[in-house]
């Protein structure tokens, strides 16, 4: 087997992968994030949540948050008065994100559709929302008011009625949900929102409260915790993904610029120390010039450690490649969240890729933009599971009904295929049902 020369102790550490063949999955290395370990760990704080509700809503939450709730409840005065205080800066920068936010989930909007499948006989897909959903957003280590942008308009634009908020509790703002997150909520019109998080969140929404009733599906981004608790309560209600530590791969060539490639690096290893920030690269010059800037920015960047910790993991990485098509394959085997092309022909080479949660085109794209305003979806599949799953969506929250209507001669065309399948999966009940409207005898056998 090919083992690639890894080189640690820097910055950001090197794989060679120059002359390897067959699957790159297995050369690079991911973040160590075992929901499964998780799953002991929140499956009492589940339990405990189903069975004392509130009660035990508050102790967790002074437990895990270092907050003394009253009630779990939001007041919705409280969510006015966040928007009052709001910089008019964010606002502003708030308001265009809605709006572009909302152009692109509106366009993903799903008409009805029915299929005549034989004189008399139809099948129509229905798109009906969910009636009630709880949108997780974070606020450990970051607080997310764009969170609430990505979860909120798609299942408005979805056409859900009941949509729920939660979100933790800061210490730091009295114990309050952090008044930007509230403000984004009031710019939505969002008004049943909760201040708690984690694992104990999940738990609110799928099995209800004294405070809030149960919900169909659970939605948003979160830590291990709350993808524990999706894990272990999926199936009580829906959940969009386990979504994991965020990532980035930037796939680059010689026309690259460092100094953005390396911005860009930053940008995501800042959301956690588990995030990963990959760089998939022939050019050793672009590899050299990166990992320069590196240093250099990192010494300079506002959370120095968790980005330093990011970068210094072993789930990031510069990788070097033999050339584009090695690079191509690599990308398409991580299936990264976010996945950059910075390379000549960006988009020719980007409708190429098969596998990513968003693709962002050149070097005009950068995944902030992504981030926040682009009108894209920010909630997006981690951890590899682009490769079978797709980002929050108006689909997300919407389920698709068959309704069959058949004429008695539209059945009558088909009952005896009906009845001989039947007879094939040894159900003849199944044969009979079809008899029965066609005064044949009943049962059959
Ligand atoms: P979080 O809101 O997910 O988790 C905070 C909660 O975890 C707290 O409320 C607390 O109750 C609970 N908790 C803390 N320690 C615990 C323990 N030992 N046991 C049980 N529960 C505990 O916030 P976070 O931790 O900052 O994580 C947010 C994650 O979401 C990050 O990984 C970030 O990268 C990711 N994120 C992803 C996207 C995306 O679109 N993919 C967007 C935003 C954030």
């Amino acid at each position: 087997q090919f083992r690639p020369l890894l080189t640690l102790g820097r910055v950001i550490s090197r794989i060679d992968l120059r002359g390897a063949t067959g699957d790159p999955r297995d050369l690079l290395p991911r973040a160590e994030f075992d929901v499964e370990d998780a799953l002991e760990k929140v499956r009492p704080i589940c339990e405990d949540v189903r069975h004392r509700g509130v009660a035990a809503l508050i102790e967790i939450t002074e437990r895990f948050d270092g907050v003394r709730l009253e009630s779990t409840r939001v007041p919705e005065a409280e969510i006015t008065a966040a928007l009052e205080t709001l910089d008019p800066k964010v606002r502003a920068a708030l308001e265009e994100t809605i709006r572009r936010v909302r152009i692109v989930h509106r366009a993903q909007r799903r008409t009805d559709h029915t299929v005549q499948v034989a004189p008399g006989g139809s099948v129509t897909e229905r798109w009906v929302p969910m009636d009630r959903v709880g949108l997780y957003v974070p606020g450990g280590l970051a607080v997310y008011p764009s969170s609430v942008v990505m979860n909120v308009i798609p299942a408005q634009e979805a056409g859900v009625q009941g949509i729920a908020v939660t979100s933790p509790p800061q210490k730091a703002f009295g114990g309050k949900v952090h008044p930007a997150v509230l403000a984004a909520c009031a710019l939505l019109g969002v008004t049943e929102v909760y201040s708690v998080g984690g694992a104990q969140a999940v738990a609110m929404f799928a099995y209800g409260t004294e405070e809030c009733a149960p919900v169909n599906l659970v939605t948003g981004p979160g830590n291990i915790f709350v993808a524990a608790a999706k894990r272990l309560l999926k199936g009580r209600i829906g959940i969009d993904a386990e979504a994991g530590p965020t990532e980035i791969l930037v796939l680059a060539d010689d026309t690259a610029e460092p100094v953005e490639v390396a911005a860009d690096l930053i940008s995501q290893a800042e959301h956690d120390p588990m995030a990963a920030s990959v760089l998939v690269t022939e050019s050793v010059e672009l590899a050299d010039a990166v990992e320069a800037e590196l240093v250099g920015q990192v010494e300079r960047t506002k959370h120095r450690e968790r980005v330093t910790t990011a970068l210094g993991g072993k789930q990031s990485a510069i990788v070097l490649v033999d050339d584009l098509e090695q690079g191509l394959a690599v990308a398409n085997a991580y299936a990264a969240e976010h996945l950059e092309i910075q390379t000549r022909d960006a988009a020719a080479v980007a409708a190429r890729v098969r596998n990513a949660g968003a693709i962002f085109v050149g070097r005009f794209a950068p995944v902030s933009l992504g981030d926040y305003a682009a009108g894209s979806n920010h909630v997006l599949p981690t951890a590899g599971c682009a490769c079978h799953s797709s980002g929050l969506s108006v689909q997300s929250f919407l389920r698709g009904i068959h309704v069959v209507d058949y004429s008695k001669e539209a059945l009558a065309e088909v009952a005896e295929h009906v009845v001989n399948l039947s007879a094939a999966e040894d159900l003849p009940g199944h044969g009979d049902a079809i008899r029965a409207r066609f005064d044949w005898t009943v049962p059959s056998s």
